[in-house]
């Protein structure tokens, strides 16, 4: 029986929320391959952190006790070709972050595999078939890996629903000779409040073009915060200088999975509303009867986003 190996990802003493979009992804994609599907993760306190992948869908945790305290990249690379020589599997799952970037495509040249980045969806045809953007976010390309015996995959955050449901499945402690660390960690830097992560966001106001001018924007930074929610945007506010690249929605922006997505003035374009499907209920305010967005939407108003900011402001003041 073939494998599929996912790598769950931690930071701080805390499991990243991609490590359970991972579990719900592999599982799917080793019950399509009658496949095995082995969950891992390699850290100082591998143990205490297995206990929260304990998910619906895995076969067996494994656990790789790591010399450093914190992510280094040359540990984790380590970590993850010993896993792959160990337990040769097929398709190898880990999160679309900056730390898988640090040492999975090094992983993938070494060991000449396959491989893929920012992966949206993912099936198996008798091999795996990983859906990810190319130039610039105009197409979807469907990638295989003929002549390959292996892919590593790096899923982006926010596009796979999350395991959830608890079990328990059986755990083994994985032994790796690591070799002198080579890097040090000096530290955390906090993001500045510019770099704000609204993939992080429960409740997401989120406005476009609709509301015309710039000086109109503060407006709704001080209703998002009068609502408890935080401001997103759509992409020609960021083209036009308006708003960071970091409160973007979209394709060639974030993927957001917020309890609330409101959107106010936003036509719903197939690029924006890529970013949103994982939103559980989408609430749209358009002048347009037949914009896009209300094909998507689980609540609309067909009306203007002024007077419905009116509104939110006598309410929420
Ligand atoms: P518009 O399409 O101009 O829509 C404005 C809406 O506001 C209209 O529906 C209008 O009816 C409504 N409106 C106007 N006035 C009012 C009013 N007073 N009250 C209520 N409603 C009103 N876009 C993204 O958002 N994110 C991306 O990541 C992204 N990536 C892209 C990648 C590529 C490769 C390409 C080619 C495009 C990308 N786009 C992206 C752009 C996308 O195609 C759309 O152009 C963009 O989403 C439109 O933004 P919008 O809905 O704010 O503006």
């Amino acid at each position: 029986m073939s494998t599929i190996l996912t790598i769950a990802e931690a930071r701080r003493g805390e499991l990243s929320p991609v490590s359970h979009e991972l579990i719900a992804a592999g599982a799917s994609l080793a019950a399509a391959a009658g496949a095995r599907h082995l969950v891992a993760v390699a850290s100082a306190d591998a143990e205490a952190l297995a206990d929260g992948l304990a998910r619906s869908g895995v076969d067996e945790l494994l656990t790789v006790t790591t010399p450093t305290e914190h992510f280094d990249a040359h540990v984790a690379q380590q970590a993850a070709e010993a896993l792959i020589e160990a337990e040769d599997p097929v398709v190898v799952l880990l999160g679309h972050t900056v730390d898988s970037l640090g040492f999975a495509p090094a992983v993938a040249a070494r060991g000449g595999h396959g491989f893929a980045s920012d992966v949206t969806e993912l099936r198996w045809e008798d091999g795996p078939v990983a859906v990810r953007g190319a130039y610039g976010g105009k197409l979807a390309a469907e990638l295989d890996f003929p002549g390959k015996s292996r892919a590593i995959l790096l899923l982006r955050s926010g596009t796979f629903a999350p395991a959830i449901e608890p079990a328990s499945p059986p755990r083994r402690a994985v032994e790796v000779a690591f070799g002198a660390p080579a890097a040090e960690h000096r530290g955390f830097t906090e993001a500045a409040s510019g770099d704000l992560d609204i993939t992080q966001s429960e409740f997401l106001l989120s406005v476009g073009r609709g509301i015309g001018e710039q000086e109109n924007l503060p407006r709704f930074e001080a209703l998002a915060e009068a609502m408890g929610a935080t401001l997103s945007v759509s992409r020609p506010l960021v083209d036009a200088g308006w708003q960071t690249s970091a409160r973007q929605v979209g394709q060639s922006g974030k993927t957001v999975t917020p309890k609330v997505y409101l959107a106010l003035g936003i036509s719903g374009a197939v690029q924006h509303v890529a970013g949103i499907r994982g939103a559980e209920t989408i609430i749209a305010v358009n002048s347009d009867p037949e914009a896009p967005i209300f094909r998507v939407a689980h609540y609309g108003a067909v009306a203007d986003l002024f007077e419905v900011a009116d509104a939110l402001e006598r309410h929420f003041a």
